[in-house]
């Protein structure tokens, strides 16, 4: 079943490549497994998937010990200043730094762990919704100029959460906007930083983020199905 729906969602991946003249590399799938066990991340793998998205730091750590063999772990979640040495020698990317106080704590565990550069995304709320965590378009270079002080840490490019929206239509205004914002810092060419990235776009909402620039796309429920968050896990 799984198998089957990754299969779909690569072929819309690839239509939504094709639609906007972009080359199928240039964008990375990222299967958000999240609440979902182990099993069918296995199943997942058998189609030369690498690259899975959790957002909470103990289950990440819980399922790398049980799959062992070396996969791209990408933590997508809010995280907790205090739960960064768990994961800073262990998450291929952090997507979600939205503060130079969690920027600081993890420059501090990657010297403690001897990781020479950390890569992150500074995750940016671009729909300025309360719910979310991320920065404003406003403060983002500020941040990025922070963080790029930080020798350990790598800023590749920036990450949004788009409104959850009936019409995925609606959000193009906002992938749209992150990838001037992308741009813009790029062409500033602040050393420490290499702002290539631009992960957005879910399940709901990956073909238009693609047909704008998404060089990452996380997607659970579309491969998964829909995440039951009552059952334990
Ligand atoms: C859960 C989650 C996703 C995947 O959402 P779907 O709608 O199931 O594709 C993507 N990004 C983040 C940050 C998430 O927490």
């Amino acid at each position: 079943m799984v198998k089957e729906n990754l299969m779909e969602v690569e072929s819309r991946i690839q239509a939504a490549c094709a639609r906007s003249g972009r080359s199928r590399e240039d964008v990375l799938l990222i299967a958000v497994s999240k609440t979902k066990p182990v099993e069918l991340i296995r199943e997942i793998m058998e189609t030369g998937t690498r690259d899975f998205g959790e957002n909470k730091v103990q289950e990440m750590c819980n399922k790398i010990e049980e799959i062992k063999e070396p996969l791209n772990w990408h933590l997508i979640g809010h995280l907790q200043r205090n739960k960064v040495k768990y994961i800073v020698d262990k998450a291929c990317l952090i997507h979600s730094v939205d503060s130079v106080r969690l920027a600081e704590e993890i420059q501090k565990e990657a010297v403690k762990k001897g990781v020479s550069k950390v890569p992150v995304l500074i995750e940016v709320n671009m729909a300025q919704e309360d719910s979310k965590d991320g920065i404003s378009a406003q403060e983002t270079e500020a941040l990025v100029r922070a963080i790029a002080e930080l020798p350990n840490l790598q800023v590749r490019g920036l990450m949004t959460i788009a409104p959850f929206v009936d019409d995925p239509e609606e959000n193009r205004v906002h992938f749209r906007a992150m990838r001037n914002l992308r741009d813009r810092l790029k062409a500033l060419n602040i050393p420490g930083t290499e702002m290539e990235e631009l992960s957005m776009g879910m399940t709901n909402d990956f073909e238009v983020a693609i047909e704008e620039g998404s060089t990452m796309v996380r997607v659970g429920t579309a491969i998964f199905g829909e995440r039951n968050y009552n059952k334990d896990l």
